[in-house]
């Protein structure tokens, strides 16, 4: 298998329970390395821009909204298979529907309020990770 990144985010409704630090080691336990971290609170033109592809989807307004009522971390993660194994860690976008042990079924709240993201596909790795991060941001491991 290869080594991948992939961009990972901790959401504002786990950030404000103060999860974060639970769900990075939770990611790190995995087999995730961390290779750029940072904390920032979304304008709601970076959320509009960073979930743009759901621009048409009716639930887009109360995502862009959710994103941006307080402070989230992006991390750039790296790790074999990175992309599909993070999405596994992570489990369902519905919390009801995702598997026991993964990080929403033990801190999401609901289908929007589900603590973490986590890109779908090495493209859209490659393109969320610039969305955060600058070459000289990015410090691999070693
Ligand atoms: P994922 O984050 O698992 O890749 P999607 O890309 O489909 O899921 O959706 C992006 C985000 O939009 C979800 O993580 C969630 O916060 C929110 N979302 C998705 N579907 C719904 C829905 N039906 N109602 C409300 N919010 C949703
Ligand atoms: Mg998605």
């Amino acid at each position: 298998m290869a080594i991948e990144r992939t961009l990972s985010m901790i959401k504002p409704d786990a950030v404000a329970a103060g999860n974060q630090w639970a769900i990075l080691e939770h990611f790190r336990e995995s087999g995730l390395n961390v290779v750029a971290i940072k904390r920032i609170h979304l304008t709601q033109a970076q959320a509009q821009a960073f979930y743009a592809v759901h621009a048409e989807r009716p639930f887009y307004g109360s995502l862009v909204k959710f994103m941006t009522e307080g402070p989230i971390y992006a991390q750039l993660l790296e790790g074999e298979n990175a992309v599909a194994h993070h999405r596994a860690v992570m489990g369902a976008t519905n919390p009801a529907e995702a598997a026991e042990g993964t990080v929403r079924k033990l801190y999401a709240t609901n289908i929007e309020r589900n603590a973490c993201h986590g890109s779908d596909s090495l493209k859209n790795a490659a393109i969320e990770s610039a969305f955060f991060f600058s070459g000289s941001e990015i410090v691999a491991l070693g």
